[in-house]
């Protein structure tokens, strides 16, 4: 049966937020949001440095009241003053108008405002509010992400929509009232920040509901009803194994038809876990569906009853090991290094079959089988490592294999 190519990215307007760019056809793009208090500058600064070091090219900070605007300046000081150029994301809610109208530093330190139509005001002080955030957006030379959340959705324009609905003589089920609902608010703010004078090309998107079902649905009619950047995320994703299927299946169904310019995996830490793992899922996701390539991948079998010991698995972990600690130092020495493939394979059954396809794979000897392992370099069995080293061997291996092929001559 033949697969279903990735569509071809949907046209979509270019923004730069910041120096990276966004949609028009560039790369799709990799951000996060920290979890530190915003005015605690060291511990922000850390979490920021820590996602950009991973891999983050956006990263979005809160700043919700005062002391966390005040400190935004500071932070992106310290930030350039470690040689860390990441652009910095303020997001805001209900009084972002007045935090970025009293601190014009913070206003000018950030690169991209995140705003929220369902909660920058009520009544008649929403569109005062909004229009005012897109001023200062546009004094500063910024764009915005109108961030549409099915948890805060305009609550006025949902009972609009559901009392048109309901007069209707064939009404929609209330879900997809609700997606429509989500489209058009996003899509209203949009006009409505044109009508003031931002450009298209200062405006992304997004529309994050917490159901896979749902953000497949809303952002499909985004995609057709308009060309503005659009950043994918499933919201509240949730923790773990959980939260990263849900987001990858997600997403996943939206890139594959060309849908999302930026995305972001919304995952709920351990307490005290590491925040950069939404960004290395992000990264997976990206490469995994070949959509973009940011460290060697290695490739290894799920092991079975065949592999009795660990030897396997160690070595297959201590291959991931290795690309994470070395890839810094390799990015800088070997241009195109992210495009390796690696495979660690645990017995002779799809051992050598799959060590074939990759730039260099091993085939260690399952349970019962001769005590060798055959090494295979572009396709070719080039050597058969044996005994006790044959980790560090491996390892060698691949490091003179990346000498070899992306070093500068
Ligand atoms: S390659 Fe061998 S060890 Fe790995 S899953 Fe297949 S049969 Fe099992």
């Amino acid at each position: 049966m033949k697969s279903d190519p990735i569509a071809p990215r949907r046209a979509s307007v270019a923004v730069d937020v910041g120096g990276v760019p966004v949609g028009g056809g560039a790369p799709i793009v990799v951000q996060s949001m920290t979890n530190t208090d915003t005015a605690d500058i060291a511990k922000t600064v850390a979490q920021v440095a820590a996602l950009a070091r991973t891999g983050s090219e956006l990263v979005r900070i809160t700043v919700d009241r005062d002391d966390a605007a005040k400190a935004v300046p500071h932070i992106r000081e310290k930030l350039d003053a470690l040689g860390c150029d990441v652009p910095l994301v303020g997001d805001f809610h209900y009084i972002g108008h007045t935090l970025l109208r009293e601190y014009p530093a913070c206003a000018e330190a950030l690169a991209k405002y995140r705003i929220n139509p369902g909660n920058v005001g009520f009544k008649d002080k929403k569109d005062r509010q909004y229009s005012e955030i897109i001023e200062l957006a546009l004094q500063h030379g910024k764009p915005v992400r109108i961030g549409v959340n099915w948890g805060s959705l305009d609550q006025d324009l949902l009972t609009r929509l559901m009392d048109e609905n309901a007069q209707d003589a064939a009404p929609k089920d209330a879900r997809a009232v609700m997606h429509e609902a989500m489209v058009q608010s996003g899509l209203h703010s949009a006009n409505r920040a044109e009508e003031l004078g931002l450009r298209a090309d200062k405006i992304i998107i997004s529309a994050k509901v917490s159901a896979i079902q749902d953000l497949v649905a809303v952002y499909t009619s985004l995609a057709q009803r308009c060309e503005y950047a659009l950043h994918l995320g499933l919201t509240e994703a949730g923790m773990g194994s959980k939260g990263i299927v849900a987001s990858s299946a997600a997403m996943g169904i939206l890139l594959q038809h060309g849908i999302g310019d930026t995305i972001r995996f919304s995952l709920t830490p351990e307490p005290g876990g590491d925040r950069t793992l939404e960004v290395r899922t992000a990264q997976e996701l990206l490469q995994t569906m070949g959509l973009r390539s940011f460290v060697p991948v290695v490739a290894a079998c799920p092991g079975c009853g065949r592999t009795t010991s660990t030897v396997f698995q160690e070595l297959a972990r201590d291959v991931q090991d290795m690309i994470q600690e070395r890839m810094p130092e390799w990015k800088a020495r070997y241009p195109g290094v992210e495009a390796l493939n690696l495979a660690v394979m645990g017995c002779i059954v799809n051992g050598p079959g799959e060590s074939k396809h990759a730039d260099v794979g091993i085939s260690l000897p399952g349970t019962g089988e001769t005590p060798a392992a055959p090494v295979f370099i572009d396709g070719q069995k080039a050597m058969t490592l044996r005994g006790p080293t044959i980790a560090a061997d491996f390892k060698r291996v691949v490091e003179d294999y990346i000498e070899q092929r992306f070093g500068r001559s």
